[in-house]
């Protein structure tokens, strides 16, 4: 069998000394895996390495010990993050990035490649930043968070058309203060707002990120704007929206917006 790689989505300790771990592979589609010894320790007090956001190199058995788990005794980590986990903001937006991908990706399928490769970039991309960041005292939450909800936005082809009005096609600027239209998916011009008769609130601030974040590249994340997390969390519920998800489905978002 082919010899793999994929970042780890979660872990479950199996029986004493192994993991079952689900990975988001290069080719972007998910797959679990059972890693014999995964879990450390034993004689050698061998380290696990099989951490959340690790990015391994496998190659799985050739018989199939279970229906529909690989299992794996060779592997080896490509690379891992090391300060994330002692930063604990750092650590639960690490928690929350991986949970938000792991729910938008798809499950592998036998002969179809259904993956999507740009999820597994994404993926890499912010746990990647999120780790240098930390690493050169440059974290900050909103920044982080601010660049992969935009990120994420964009690569599930749901990014709101920030340059014409989407009732008129009248082109946007900052003086026509549009407003995110969240069932439209896209901004309306000051004509068209004036012609509702359903009264919007003025949040010009949503126009000013998506007309910016999708310009701006990961190794650049520094110059992203502080936002507010309140503010954040209306992107994060435009995002939601678009795919049905509610936000309690997600664990790990009760550690992030408080
Ligand atoms: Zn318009």
């Amino acid at each position: 069998m082919k010899t793999g790689e994929g970042l780890v989505l979660s872990k479950l300790p199996y029986k004493d000394s192994h993991l079952i771990c689900r990975l988001l592979t290069r080719q972007g589609y998910k797959d679990s895996i059972l890693f014999y010894g995964g879990l450390g320790g034993g004689k050698k007090s061998k380290p696990s390495f099989l951490e959340v956001g690790n990015l391994i190199q496998f190659t799985p058995a050739n018989s199939k010990r279970y229906s529909d788990l690989s299992g794996c005794k060779e592997y080896k980590v490509q690379w891992q993050h090391k300060n994330v986990k002692g930063h604990f903001r750092a650590f639960f937006l690490r928690n929350f990035i991986v949970e938000l991908v792991d729910k938008i990706s798809v499950e592998s399928q036998e002969d179809e490649m259904l993956g999507d490769e740009k999820y597994f970039s994404l993926l890499s991309n912010a746990i990647f930043y999120l780790e240098d960041s930390v690493m050169n005292n440059k974290f900050s939450l909103p920044q982080q968070l601010a660049l992969f909800l935009g990120k994420l936005i964009q690569h599930c082809g749901v990014y709101p058309d920030y340059q014409n009005c989407s009732f008129c096609d009248h082109p946007l600027s900052q003086n026509e203060k549009p407003i995110l239209d969240f069932a439209q998916g896209g901004f309306s011009c000051k004509a068209c707002q004036e012609d509702s008769i359903i009264p919007r609130i003025q949040e010009v601030w949503f126009w000013e990120y998506f007309s910016t974040i999708k310009n701006v590249s990961y190794k650049d994340y520094e110059h992203v704007e502080n936002y507010s997390l309140q503010a954040l969390k209306q992107v994060l519920s435009y995002f939601l929206g678009q795919f049905q998800i509610g936000q309690h489905e997600l664990k790990s978002s009760s550690f992030i917006f408080h």
